[in-house]
């Protein structure tokens, strides 16, 4: 069966375009006692930004915090939020931030209409009805959440995302001035998984030519911006984002994500430097991205973490059951035989040397 995939319906790009929000939530304001919700990063507190935001008498205002990934219990205290604000439904819900905040955005967007906790909806295809009308406006580039079909989330039990249909969103704005402030070192971070999503779709089983076209393009912008410092590359970078998501989005990541997802799960390290400590361990599996990722570290003057220190075996081995549950990553990575090529103890191994010297 061939995936018939679900894309954000409408996108706008452009440095600017962010004022064009106000109009483009006015014509899904349909009535008067209607209301939107802005779920936006709370880094922005104190930065003016807020009343740059359409808020129009009645909206309600969240600021949310991401100093920890976003987990299940978190989405569902939000969704409280809204529920105790009114009755009755939002009619759109735009999350302001990174990865972070627009996966929150998508998961408290399906849970205003679907029953139970975020945490039951982990998995793949799980939602049984539509989200409320959401959108966002990265303010960091790399994730590619803006045009994914899960949001991820740490929960009880495992990091994964709610992966389905009514999670992607609505619209996004794209907007790269957005982005301008963002620290150097984690606009490095989150510019790298963009890239690392490129090497591992790239180098992938599940390969093919709508990802090849997106991934390859993607991975040119990132050596322009992270080689070549160009003048652009913020406008690149936003665009770089976008495509590796789609490369993704029609085939898979691979072994770093998997690995990744586990260290962020028992160490609490975020998404995008986590994936820069494990692709630096990577060498024998993708030679040529892990040489060009250390020029890009070389030449962006960034210091990666020294090593993650000893953990408890109880959570080592938490750790690498929740990297070994993400079968198709590992499929996609090393083939439909990667059970006998990825033990256990492998990954243990590989977890291991990354405590000595990350
Ligand atoms: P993030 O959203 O976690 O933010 C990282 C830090 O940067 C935070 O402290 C945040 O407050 C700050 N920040 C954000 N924008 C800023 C700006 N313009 N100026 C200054 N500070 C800013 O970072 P991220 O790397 O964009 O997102 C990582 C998250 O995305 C992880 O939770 C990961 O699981 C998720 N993710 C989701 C997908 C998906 O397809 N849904 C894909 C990859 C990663
Ligand atoms: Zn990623």
């Amino acid at each position: 069966m061939f995936r018939n995939f679900k894309m954000v319906s409408n996108v706008v790009f452009g440095r600017g375009c962010f004022n064009q929000l106000d109009d483009i939530l006015s014509e899904k304001r349909k009535s008067a006692d209607a209301f939107m919700v802005f779920l936006m990063d709370d880094v922005f507190k104190n930065t003016g930004l807020k009343e740059k935001i359409p808020f129009k008498h009645g909206d309600l205002l969240l600021w949310v915090n991401v100093k920890q990934e976003p987990a299940t219990m978190y989405v569902d205290a939000l969704t409280e939020d809204i529920r105790s604000f009114s009755k009755s439904l939002p009619e759109g819900i735009i999350g302001i931030g990174g990865g972070s905040t627009m996966d929150i955005t998508k998961a408290v967007s399906l849970m205003l209409t679907n029953p139970g906790t975020a945490a039951d909806y982990q998995g793949w295809d799980l939602i049984q009805n539509p989200a409320v009308w959401h959108g966002a406006v990265p303010t960091l580039s790399g994730t590619g959440a803006e045009v994914s079909r899960t949001t991820v989330l740490i929960g009880p039990e495992k990091k994964l995302g709610i992966n389905s249909d009514y999670t992607v969103f609505d619209q996004i704005v794209l907007d790269p001035e957005m982005t301008a402030d963002a620290p150097a070192d984690q606009r490095f971070y989150t510019g790298m998984d963009c890239y690392i999503h490129c090497i591992e779709s790239l180098s992938g089983t599940y390969l093919n030519t709508f990802s090849k076209s997106y991934g390859e393009k993607a991975i040119e912008l990132c050596r322009d911006i992270f080689l070549e410092d160009d003048p652009e590359s913020d406008d690149k970078l936003m665009m770089a984002s976008y495509f590796g998501g789609m490369s993704i989005a029609y085939s898979q990541v691979g072994i770093c994500h998997a690995l990744s997802y586990g260290l962020s799960f028992g160490l609490g390290i975020h998404h995008g430097i986590g994936n820069c400590i494990v692709f630096n361990h990577l060498e024998e599996f993708y030679p040529e991205g892990v040489r060009e990722f250390r020029e890009m570290i070389e030449k962006q003057g960034i210091q990666l973490p020294g090593k993650l220190g000893p953990v408890e075996d109880d959570l080592l081995e938490k750790m690498v059951n929740v990297s070994l549950v993400l079968e198709p990553l590992w499929e996609n990575a090393l083939g439909n035989d990667w059970k006998k090529i990825m033990t256990k103890e492998r990954i243990k191994a590989m977890y291991a040397s990354m405590m000595r010297d990350a």
